[in-house]
């Protein structure tokens, strides 16, 4: 049987932060085995993933399901986590779950149409679709579910929804969180704010119990990071979850996996990866801009793709930007509490602050959308003042830039804690949007700190995160080629063996 016979599919869950590493998956899975590979998603993410891959990845098949988000009692075109309201995310999670009838019957019609009755080479599904293990099991296939974050994260998150610790009656402000050594003590406030509250029955932490649950049934696990760079995360996967679990990533554009900007990198495909995206500002300005700093001088502020900071926070983080006299990168959405994909209001800033940035060249204030991966691996980049989002963490790390963390939710505490207690890269300036407002003189000295290279802790985690960026390249090297990482070949060798097994 030729590699082009065999067929992987792979079902993301409906989120930016999931579709763009399973789109980095499908290409390497396609580039290193010639497999054909089958990405199914509803009609407006195949759109979004349609406008991306389409020069740069035609070989990659995209598949519809169909959804529509008003039969749920959603807003019209909801089919992705960005486009919600925060209360609107419960119900749309559980609409989700109704994509398994239509997701089965796209199956059967592919073996039908090209195997002539044979199964996909495997499934492969995201933990939020753990319904999809049922599936691939049903029709003889091999089931793999793939975790978008990193080992450590997925760990602890996995755990907390599964035991529920908080709930316990000895449960303290810190407390033990199951597979975790003794010497990991977690503390309240590390707990995303819907895991501070719940009693794990209302809608999302059902559906979130649930598909965890399901997922454990697969026959192996994907997670996108690095052996070298998480052996705590990976051991307690493997042990817990007494799975296969294989560590495939870094799933970063090729231009991300090499030191430091060059001007070859663009025009690449990491622009072509966003489409859809509109940047308020271009990598070009970017560059350009950086170029006037000099190495490890700029501090670059982003809080992913649908995060943002409270008002007052907002307000003190640009006193404490002006004060620190250091330059920096900004991008700035509307505050929490108000739509933050909406028109960004002067009142928001100090009064005249982005005009003296400008002029002074102290700050360039982008609004929206920032070419992230260029920017952060501009020589210049010192640091980065990050919400501690896995892709987020793993783009600045693979350029050996370490983090100042503001971790606001779903698994980022956690990722935060690791960065933090195992890594040694980062250094926590908050945690929550909700929290109490760090005060000026806080970031001021939080950013003196990280980004004093000559000497103490900003020194030491220079040289840390250098070295992990090391680790990340080499994971993602093969020889002669960019982004097929020898730990994809293994895990790909190992999943012919289980599959072959099944
Ligand atoms: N991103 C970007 N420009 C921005 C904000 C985010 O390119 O202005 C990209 C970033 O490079 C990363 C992704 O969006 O790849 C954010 O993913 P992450 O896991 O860090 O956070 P999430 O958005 O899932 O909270």
């Amino acid at each position: 049987m030729s590699s082009h016979d065999q067929h992987i599919i792979m079902l993301p869950f409906l989120a930016h932060g999931h579709l763009i590493p399973f789109l980095a998956l499908a290409r390497q899975l396609h580039q290193t085995t010639g497999y054909t590979i089958t990405i199914v998603s509803t009609p407006l993410n195949i759109q979004y993933l349609q406008s991306t891959i389409s020069s740069d990845s035609p070989d990659i098949h995209l598949a519809e399901l169909p959804f529509c988000s008003t039969d749920h009692g959603l807003p019209p075109n909801a089919e992705n986590t960005e486009n919600l309201s925060f209360h609107n995310v419960p119900i749309f999670c559980h609409a989700s779950v109704t994509l398994e009838a239509p997701f089965r019957h796209l199956v059967r019609d592919i073996m039908d149409k090209e195997g002539g009755g044979r199964p996909p080479l495997c499934i492969i599904s995201d933990i939020f679709f753990g319904w999809a293990v049922n599936v691939a099991k049903s029709v003889g296939s091999v089931s793999i579910t793939f975790t978008t974050c990193g080992a450590y994260g997925t760990a602890a998150y996995i755990s907390f929804w599964l035991h529920l610790p908080h709930l316990h009656r000895d449960c303290e402000e810190v407390f033990k969180l199951p597979w975790f050594p003794d010497s990991h003590r977690f503390h309240r406030s590390q707990l995303s704010p819907l895991a501070k509250v719940t009693d794990g029955t209302d809608l999302c932490s059902t559906f979130v119990r649930s598909q965890i649950s399901l997922s454990l049934g697969s026959h192996g696990w994907l997670c996108n990071t690095v052996e070298e760079i998480e052996p705590l995360g990976m051991e307690i996967l493997r042990k817990y979850l007494k799975l296969s679990v294989w560590a495939i990533g870094p799933l970063l554009p090729p231009a991300a996996l090499k030191k430091q900007y060059s001007s070859s990198s663009f025009g690449s495909n990491i622009f072509k990866q966003r489409a859809g995206k509109k940047p308020g500002i271009s990598p070009e300005k970017c560059i350009e801009w950086l170029n006037l700093h000099g190495p490890s001088s700029v501090l670059y502020i982003s809080f992913g793709s649908q995060n943002s900071v409270n008002a007052s926070q907002m307000m003190e983080l640009a006193l404490g930007l002006e004060d620190s006299g250091k330059p920096f990168i900004w991008v700035l959405r509307p505050p929490t509490s108000f739509n933050i994909k909406g028109k960004f209001r002067d009142e928001w800033l100090p009064k005249g602050f982005e005009k003296r940035m400008t002029e002074s060249k102290q700050g360039l204030l982008v609004h929206n959308w920032a070419p992230q991966l260029e920017i952060l691996s501009h020589e210049s980049i010192g640091a980065f003042l990050s919400h501690c989002g896995w892709n987020s963490t793993l783009e600045s790390l693979s350029q050996g830039v370490p983090i100042i963390g503001l971790p606001m939710g779903a698994e980022q505490m956690y990722n935060s804690k690791m960065l933090v207690e195992e890594m040694g890269v980062c250094e926590e300036l908050a945690r929550g949007v909700q929290s109490d407002v760090v005060g000026k003189e806080v970031i001021m000295r939080v950013i003196e700190l990280v980004m004093d290279k000559k000497k103490g802790k900003g020194k030491e985690m220079q040289k840390k995160a250098a070295i992990i960026g090391e680790q990340i390249r080499a994971a993602a090297k093969d020889r002669g080629g960019d982004g097929e990482g020898s730990s994809l070949l293994a895990a790909l060798n190992d999943f012919v063996r289980v599959s072959s097994a099944v």
